[in-house]
């Protein structure tokens, strides 16, 4: 195989990880999967185990990384990234975004292969821009209880320019915004997952504040094909992946209250310390750079996400730790 056709890709079995094992199988390469299990899944990824051009490693990339052989590319996707999850597992969030990052471009550099790294809206905090260029350097809280992520992510950012600047490294940086799909875990605690598995359950859907805050959410494969996009392009700085729909949240549940037809009211809980009030993000530099821009409107996206968290078992949605979020959240 092609050295620039085997790609290393990190946090293989989360959600977004196994849709981009997915797509570079399709086009092709022979994938190396990589995923800790901490909060991946197996499952997203037990029908590619069958197929020679892939290969899985148990292995937490905040310790050193070995992989054998070439690569030509590699794309970090391993972390935490549900609010929740970084409130439960701090340090490993801190350091999966620097020490993991640091290990990864330190591989890069010896197999002289291009990285990508999933960077995040969480950059820009709290945003008193909007919507939200890649030119905004964000509003965040470094001491906060989402800092752990966004200091993380954004070290990750000024590591990954360091070292392309003083080591020529090919780097390449995706800014990713709220994203749904098939594959989101039912227990992550965000709102999506979390308002269908309400509905499903047949709960009231739990709106965090008065609802009035805005998320505007991409369908998973438009963003797979941005990153594709972005991978083989040669723009070494953030690029924004993500859909500028945007919608309140308190209109985001009536979407949700309608789709799964529950009869099922809506209840208002305090909002969690710092939660961004507003987040939409401005495409148009990957609009110029990549020619991207989403296709899938969310009335599509959201059936298709509804029909596979019906899919699964019942167990699954009965299980204790979809309800016990609520007390890790700081408010
Ligand atoms: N949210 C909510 N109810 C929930 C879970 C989340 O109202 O059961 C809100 C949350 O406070 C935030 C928005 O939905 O304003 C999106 O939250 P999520 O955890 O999905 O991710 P974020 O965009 O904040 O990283």
């Amino acid at each position: 195989m092609a050295t620039k056709k085997r790609v290393l890709i990190t946090g293989a079995a989360g959600f977004l990880g196994s849709h981009l094992c997915d797509r570079f199988i399709k086009e092709g390469f022979e994938v190396i999967a990589m995923d800790n299990l901490i909060t991946g899944d197996l499952k997203n990824i037990e029908h590619l185990f069958r197929l020679p051009q892939f290969i899985f490693y148990e292995h937490d990339v905040s310790n050193f990384v070995h992989v054998p052989g070439k690569l030509g590319y590699i794309l970090h996707f391993a972390s935490p990234a549900s609010p929740i999850d970084y409130l439960k597992i701090p340090i490993q969030t801190l350091k999966v975004g620097s020490l993991g990052t640091h290990n990864l471009l330190g591989l890069a550099k010896a197999k002289d292969a291009r990285i990508l790294v999933a960077s995040t809206s969480e950059v820009y905090g709290d945003p008193t821009v909007h919507p939200q260029k890649e030119t905004y350097w964000g509003n965040v809280n470094p001491v906060g209880p989402r800092g752990v992520y966004d200091e993380a992510k954004r070290f990750q950012e000024a590591l990954t320019m360091a070292y392309h600047n003083f080591h020529g490294v090919e780097t390449r940086i995706v800014r990713i915004f709220n994203t749904y799909g098939p594959r989101m875990r039912l227990n992550d605690g965000r709102v999506l997952p979390a308002f269908i598995g309400q509905a499903l359950r047949g709960e009231d859907l739990t709106i965090f504040g008065d609802g009035s805050q805005t998320r505007s959410f991409c369908y998973v494969d438009d963003l797979v094909e941005g990153i594709y996009r972005l991978l083989l392009s040669d723009y070494v700085e953030p690029v924004n992946i993500g859909n500028p729909d945007e919608i309140t949240i308190r209109e985001f549940a009536e979407e949700i209250i309608k789709l799964t037809n529950t009869t099922q009211k809506v209840v208002f809980k305090p909002l969690p310390k710092d939660d961004p009030t507003q987040r939409k993000p401005d495409i148009s530099r990957a609009k110029e750079i990549l020619g991207w821009t989403p296709k899938i409107k969310r009335a599509e996206g959201l059936k298709i996400t509804y029909e596979y968290f019906k899919s699964l078992p019942k167990e699954a949605l009965h299980k204790k730790e979809h309800n016990d979020f609520e007390k890790y959240i700081k408010r």
